[in-house]
């Protein structure tokens, strides 16, 4: 029988480890700060926003919300990254994606101080990443390495299928796993024949973002499979990118859609934001 990897109880295990943490800290003297910034008035992104504040004052960290009109150039955002990466209550920025038409996502976050990239976009946290000697680890990556230590399966010498290569998931997905041993494919929408690939791997992560993309015929027997995707399907439920009715009896480890991977995400953030706010501390003697 297959056993359901739950990113909610997990999230919550971790959460309760970084609550404690934090109040070590603020007894040291250092309250840990995230900033985050949204511009304009994505629904979806209000929600992602929401959440990220809800996990900060659960954790304890201080935090700051910064909501910008659309119209807001991005010269307007460059100053106000500015004024983040030298205020000494803040460890952590967030820009939110994506932004509205008009604004260079890259350029932004190229501006961040990268001590304070949490979400790890920044060029050189990427570089890190590439060359396995990283500070802050991509959030989403991080929560998927997490759901599959929680297995018990070691990632050394398995065959490890990324489905998705993009810059936030597939890509740094890959580098994680091969940190650790992996022998990994990284397969996208030009890779002929999925199921070929698929059907090899011993752990399967799937970053597409195509309700039931993944059906039991292309997975291996008991392989350890870890749905990212977040789609609705046509009856407007929120679906990953793995058919779980189909895969559930074919695989050993599986993560549900909701309740998976995305409640890893948020933790994994508060988590990065825990570490600057400890790496600052560490330079200021504190
Ligand atoms: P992108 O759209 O940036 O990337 C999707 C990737 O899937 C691309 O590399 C694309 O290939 C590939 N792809 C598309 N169609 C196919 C196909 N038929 N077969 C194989 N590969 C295909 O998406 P993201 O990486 O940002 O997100 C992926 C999914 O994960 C989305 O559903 C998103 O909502 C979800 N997500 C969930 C998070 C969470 O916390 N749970 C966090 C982040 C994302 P190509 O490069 O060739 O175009």
């Amino acid at each position: 029988m297959a056993e359901i990897l739950s990113g909610t109880n997990l999230a919550q295990t971790i959460r309760a480890e970084l609550k404690e943490k934090t109040e070590e800290m603020k007894k040291q003297g250092t309250v840990p700060g995230l900033a985050v910034i949204l511009v304009g008035e994505d629904p979806a992104s209000k929600v992602y926003v929401r959440n990220k504040t809800k996990a900060c004052e659960e954790i304890g960290f201080y935090h700051e919300q910064y909501n910008l009109p659309a119209s807001i150039s991005e010269a307007e955002i460059l100053d106000l990254v500015d004024t983040l990466n030298h205020s000494e209550k803040i460890h952590g920025i967030l820009i939110q994606a994506p932004l509205p038409k008009g604004l260079d996502f890259k350029n932004i976050i190229n501006h961040i101080d990268p001590d304070k990239d949490v979400d790890a976009f920044h060029p050189y946290n990427v570089g890190q990443i590439m060359i396995g000697d990283f500070e802050f680890l991509p959030c989403t990556p991080a929560g998927v390495m997490e759901l599959i230590h929680s297995s018990g399966v070691s990632v050394e010498g398995k065959n490890c299928v990324v489905v998705g290569r993009s810059n936030i998931v597939g890509k740094p997905q890959a580098m994680l796993l091969l940190k650790e041993n992996g022998t990994v494919t990284v397969c996208h929408s030009r890779t002929p024949n999925l199921a070929d690939y698929t059907r090899n791997a011993d752990i399967l992560v799937s970053a597409v973002g195509k309700a039931e993309l993944i059906t039991g015929d292309m997975i291996k027997p008991g392989a350890v499979v870890i749905d990212v995707g977040m789609n609705r399907n046509e009856e407007g439920k929120l679906v990953g990118d793995v058919d779980f009715a189909t895969a559930e009896p074919v695989v050993g480890y599986i993560t549900p859609v909701p309740g998976g991977v995305g409640p890893m995400t948020i933790t994994m953030l508060m988590k990065n934001t825990l570490r600057a706010a400890q790496k600052w501390a560490k330079k200021k003697n504190l």
